[in-house]
């Protein structure tokens, strides 16, 4: 091997490796984003710490979560090939390529128009072909496309939008970090049974807030 293929097989091995000691331990959650690589989702002066595991800033004064974070977000989502997949905020579309390679069919919301054509962008480039990408007010969901087996929200809400429970079907999951968007938030499960809504938490995370409209460039 050369030096240039050489560094990268070690980047990938200590990204992976990062993963797995924060948790991430599902060996699909692990492959789909051993076969992810984060570079594209990230532009200009921070591309080169696309490897580390630590959240980035991307365009509209949005960030790109922590890939540990992401990891253990997707694992507590329980996705399986049959699943029809929504998140809400699209950000870079990192999160949205790592659930294409798990799930069916994904859905991804953002407010901000420039976000989610540049994600497209790099959807048609890697060939993600099971994503539909949307510029709109996620809090309300995707009434067309519901229900949803599982669904993410990337962005901190103080409770879980009532549109998204409605959408998610019986059986189905959700995963969202809830709080106000200056203090501590907790990631939470939410599992829709025939007996009604249970709730665990998982952990403590920090997310840029769920805004209501679309953003300034919209
Ligand atoms: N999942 C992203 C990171 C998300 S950052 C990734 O993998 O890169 C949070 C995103 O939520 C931001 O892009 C923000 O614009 C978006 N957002 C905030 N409120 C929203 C809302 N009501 N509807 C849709 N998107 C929203």
């Amino acid at each position: 091997m050369n030096e240039e293929a050489t560094s990268e097989a070690t980047r990938k091995m200590q990204f992976l490796y990062a993963l797995r000691s924060k948790g991430v331990t599902d060996a699909r959650v692990l492959g789909a984003m051993e076969a992810v690589d984060r570079g594209p989702f990230i532009r200009g002066l921070f591309a080169e710490r696309a490897y580390e595991d630590m959240p980035l800033p991307i365009a509209c004064g949005q960030t790109i979560s922590q890939p540990s974070v992401v990891g253990l977000m997707t694992q507590a989502l329980e996705v399986t090939p049959r699943d029809k997949v929504l998140e809400i905020g699209t950000g870079s579309g990192y999160q949205a390529a790592i659930l294409s390679k798990l799930a069916r069919r994904v859905y991804t919301i953002d407010r901000h128009r420039r976000l989610v054509h540049e994600a497209r962008e790099i959807f048609a480039d890697l060939d993600l072909v099971n994503i539909t990408a949307i510029t709109a007010d996620g809090s309300f969901g995707l009434e067309d496309q519901a229900p949803f087996d599982r669904i993410i929200v990337t962005a901190a809400a103080e409770d879980p939008p009532g549109p998204l429970l409605a959408q998610l079907k019986e059986g189905g999951i959700m995963v969202l970090p809830v709080g106000q968007s200056d203090a501590v938030q907790h990631l939470i499960r939410v599992r829709k049974t025939p007996d009604g809504l249970e709730y665990d938490e998982l952990r403590s995370v920090r997310f840029v807030p769920l805004l209501e409209g679309l953003g300034k460039d919209a």
